[in-house]
């Protein structure tokens, strides 16, 4: 069914962004957004379409993006970053407590 209202997001595999990001969060894989793409490393788009746990966390990034805008979420992302860490920056508080959300997926248009 079709939503007009649904955010279209891109999924890119193998990608240099996540590369860094994996190296970055020292894991073997990892999922990276810019605005509606998701970029990954070390995972297919298929395994990562499946883990829905994952996916959830990531299309709330998706979401903070579209709240504050591109330059306005990457901004304030680093900041909380610098200021809280990664597990307590309140964007990835905000986008671990997404991964039980599964009415998210209503206003996405996946790959
Ligand atoms: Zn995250």
């Amino acid at each position: 069914m079709e939503d007009k209202r649904s955010i279209k997001v891109s999924i890119s595999d193998n990608a240099w962004q996540a590369k860094i990001a994996s190296r970055f969060l020292k894991s073997d894989n990892a999922a990276i957004v810019f605005g509606r793409n998701i970029y990954l490393w070390g995972t297919s788009k298929q395994a990562f379409l499946g883990n829905q746990r994952w996916l959830l966390h990531e299309l709330q990034h998706v979401l903070q993006y579209q709240r504050d805008g591109f330059i306005g979420f990457i901004y304030k992302y680093l900041r909380n970053h610098i200021e809280h860490g990664y597990y307590n920056n309140p964007y990835e508080v905000e986008a671990r407590a997404a991964e039980q959300n599964e009415e998210l997926l209503k206003q996405f248009d996946l790959p």
